[in-house]
């Protein structure tokens, strides 16, 4: 009998998590000039665009999820690196979710992605096109060992390295995430040429994906940017903190929700289903 209670205990809890959010009955976005609200974990957007499906230089994932939406600044960025990807020869660029069409919160899975300036991109760079099945259900491609701690080699490719750093090296980038393991190799394969490794930063999961995240943009008023990373390249004391058991820091920290800013919370009660 307990256990049966506990099952279920745990099947409502994982229910819960995955609850829709009010911000997923919003399916268009919100007609106005685009403007990024609030910070990357806590906000919308007005105005945003969807990133056009039909390009040969990238392919979106999972486009039934309707979470191909951002400011026309996230549009522009990916198609700009993808342009360069192309013009390199590194592969085709594979995009996961951006945001919803207003933003705001997703039902699990992510904190940020709010404003529309964040997207995921597959650490991946298929020379073969992928087809409708494989972009609907796309497989990760796990570049680390199972303790976290190196790149699984023979799932490396140097093209990669390329990809994050041309993302690196694009003015509108603020921050990108990936696994410890991934900087770390970045790290060391960067030779003399490091500066953009400043923008790279290690964090939890992100093993088959970079995440990449915009500034805010000039013309965003409400738009709250975060404090840019340490200086350097972060290759030294604070990227081996990552690797050593214990820290404060194994576990992604939790924090509380804070309230929406209010023209978010005033376009959600104007717009939500
Ligand atoms: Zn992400």
């Amino acid at each position: 009998m307990q256990r049966l209670f506990i099952a279920l205990l745990a099947l409502c809890t994982s229910v819960s998590a995955f609850a829709a959010t009010p911000w997923q009955t919003i399916t268009q976005p919100v007609p106005g000039s685009p403007q990024s609200i609030g910070a990357f974990a806590n906000g919308c957007i007005v105005g945003a665009q969807p990133l056009p499906l039909n390009a040969e230089d990238y392919k979106v994932m999972r486009t039934d999820q309707r979470r191909y939406f951002g400011h026309p600044q996230l549009i522009a960025f990916i198609q700009r690196l993808s342009a360069q990807a192309h013009g390199a020869n590194l592969g085709t660029v594979l995009i996961g979710d951006m945001g919803m069409p207003a933003g705001g919160r997703f039902n699990g899975g992510h904190a940020s992605h709010q404003s529309g300036l964040d997207v995921d991109i597959f650490l991946q760079l298929p020379r073969a096109r992928w087809t409708q099945t494989q972009l609907l259900r796309p497989q990760a491609l796990d570049l680390v060992s199972g303790d976290g701690k190196r790149i699984v080699d023979s799932r490396w490719q140097p093209e990669l390295g390329s990809l994050i750093k041309r993302a690196a090296q694009d003015e509108a980038v603020v921050r990108i995430f990936v696994s410890p393991a991934i900087k770390q190799r970045l790290c060391e394969d960067a030779g003399a040429d490091r500066a953009w490794l400043h923008k790279v930063r290690p964090w939890f999961g992100h093993r088959a994906h970079m995440h990449v995240r915009l500034r805010c943009p000039a013309d965003s008023l409400e738009c709250e940017n975060q404090a840019p990373p340490p200086p350097g390249d972060g290759c030294g004391y604070e990227l081996q903190s990552w690797f050593e058991p214990a820290k404060p820091g194994s576990k992604p920290p939790v924090k509380k929700t804070p309230p929406l800013p209010p023209s978010c919370q005033a376009l959600l009660d104007q717009h939500r289903l």
